[in-house]
């Protein structure tokens, strides 16, 4: 084991009752081939295990009977007071560079892979439980999670998920019965059972390079590939970071996009699949701010929305450090070698603007045009962002009403209506914007009429975005026991592009007090 420094003393390690029940299918390819790389052990029971929420589309996606997962017996497995038929519980170690300091040793301090499931699209997921208990990783923590946290995580997962987002996403959560202690004081327990792709993570890759033999580098590495990027060749490490680089890229790109802030980028939160993991302090963005940091963990803002791409690119550069004992064995003889993995690194950049003009592009409707200058585009979308910034107008909902002003001011039958000029102080800057924007737009074909290119913007602009004073009162609800306002927002947030009547509130701006002085806390 990779991690012999970790104290075990006094913890359960396989001693939660087996279960009949419901068959899930569990495969343990982590458990059974990287044995080495964390520790078999078992969740720890909790007094009293309640349920909270089953996500029946997601069981239905996994195969799993949800009817079930409602039982007494499917939510003693979701608490971890039972383990379900095939699972090898294990906790997985990693190591991770924090605020940009290096710990050498993380792990799963509060969390168990259960299993791998094959979904019915024949992908693996990763089926873990979060809050789950002390572990060998627990460093000084308790090992548990609070209501609002995992029900933060959950709604937050949902919502990105609707939008297109890769991300990990919750099953199910659960009451366990018993208070957990933070700053706040007593507040209850949960436990999130989590899907996701893997929970390979750059951190991982960290502890690793510092701690395995060479064989397990490789087979490491291997598992990397085969689980994630099959189509790279076995034993092109190079293939290998390109495709980490390049799904990294693409989902910061939908990051930036939708104003969605993750709040604690370290390399321990970063995935190699692609997927947004571990939802702490994450909120999105109301007016729009590069500067905006809401987390109170950050208090030098490295984690804030504007620093997030360069920020990845950091992360994936300790993610080719991993690499090079594969890459270049002897650094004097390979430095070409090592010269190609910096540009990989390089190419995060490139990767990150297409990806990121082609996402503010068709939230502006310029997809359609044929021909588009990338640079005119850019412009289009910077000068827009810039202007919110100054007239503090909100991301989402602002992007939202663009294919309302193209309806209201199309050529023909458009009734001259702007909804965006109702709300800006400077309405000479806006107006001189929005001309130049529906100049760029009559690039479109003549055939594509204005209604179909709204049409296309509603697809990629979404209505409603978990809000984060709605976020807050949903979770102060259900701490006191009421789940109606959780259900309401998860109703809404996942179908984010669907304008319906009754829910504007979901669609509507906090007041700008509450957003001057919102903090979310990580960790809890
Ligand atoms: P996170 O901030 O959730 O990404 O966690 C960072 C590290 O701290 C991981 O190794 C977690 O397992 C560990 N951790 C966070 N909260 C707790 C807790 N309450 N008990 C034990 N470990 C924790
Ligand atoms: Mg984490």
């Amino acid at each position: 084991m990779v991690t012999d420094d970790a104290n075990a003393d006094g913890l359960a390690d396989v001693g939660v009752p087996r279960t009949g029940g419901m068959d899930w299918g569990f495969d343990n390819t982590f458990a059974l081939e990287l044995d080495w790389l964390g520790v078999r052990i078992d969740p720890v029971p909790v007094a009293a295990p309640g349920l909270l929420l089953v996500n029946e589309a997601l069981a239905v996606e996994l195969g799993l009977d949800s009817e079930w997962l409602r039982s007494p017996e499917g939510v003693a497995v979701l608490a971890g007071n039972a383990i379900a038929p095939g699972s090898m519980p294990f906790a997985q170690a990693y190591a991770g560079h924090q605020f940009g300091q290096f710990s050498p040793l993380l792990g799963d301090g509060r969390a168990n892979l259960l299993g791998e499931v094959i979904d019915r699209e024949g992908r693996r997921r990763d089926i873990a439980l979060k809050g789950s208990g002390r572990t060998p990783f627990s460093r000084g923590g308790d090992g548990r999670a609070a209501v609002g946290p995992v029900l933060r995580e959950y709604i937050l997962g949902e919502a990105m998920h609707a939008l297109g987002v890769p991300t990990t996403r919750a099953l199910a959560a659960v009451t366990t019965g018993e208070s957990v202690w933070r700053e706040a004081g007593p507040l209850p327990g949960a436990v999130l059972t989590r899907v996701a792709a893997s929970h390979l993570r750059v951190g991982m890759a960290e502890l690793v390079r510092m701690r395995a033999s060479d064989a397990q580098q490789v087979a490491f590495a291997g598992y990397v590939r085969r689980r994630h990027h099959p189509e790279v060749v076995e034993g092109d490490w190079l293939g290998l970071l390109s495709a980490v680089v390049s799904a990294q890229a693409r989902l910061i790109a939908q990051w930036m996009s939708l104003g969605f802030i993750h709040g604690v980028m370290n390399t321990d939160n970063m995935t190699l699949s692609g997927e947004t993991i571990d939802y702490g302090p994450a909120a999105f963005l109301e007016a729009h701010d590069p500067g905006a940091v809401f987390s109170s963990i950050d208090a030098m803002g490295r984690y804030r929305f504007g620093a997030q791409p360069s920020i990845a690119q950091w992360d994936l550069a300790r993610y080719s450090e991993t690499l090079l004992p594969l890459l270049a064995p002897d650094p004097g003889a390979d430095a070409e070698l090592i010269e190609a993995a910096t540009e990989r690194i390089r190419l995060f950049d490139k990767a990150f603007r297409a990806e990121y003009l082609a996402r503010m592009a068709a939230r502006l409707g310029l997809d359609h045009v044929v021909g588009l200058d990338a640079e005119v585009a850019l412009g289009l979308v910077d000068e827009l962002l810039e202007l919110m910034g100054r007239e503090r107008l909100d991301h989402t909902r602002t992007f939202r009403m663009l294919s309302k002003v193209l309806r209201g001011q199309a050529a023909a039958g458009g009734d001259g209506s702007d909804a965006i000029g109702e709300l800006v102080v400077d309405r000479g800057v806006w107006e001189a914007w929005r001309d130049r924007w529906l100049a760029a737009l009559s690039g479109i074909p003549s055939a594509t009429r204005p209604e179909e290119v709204a049409t296309s913007m509603d697809a990629v602009n979404p209505a409603y975005i978990p809000r984060n004073h709605l976020v807050e009162e949903a979770l102060a609800a259900a701490q006191l026991g009421d789940l109606a306002p959780t259900h309401a927002l998860l109703d809404a947030v996942s179908q984010p592009f669907t304008e319906r009547p009754g829910l504007e509130r979901y669609a509507a701006p906090a007041p700008a007090s509450f957003t001057d002085s919102y903090v979310t806390y990580c960790g809890t």
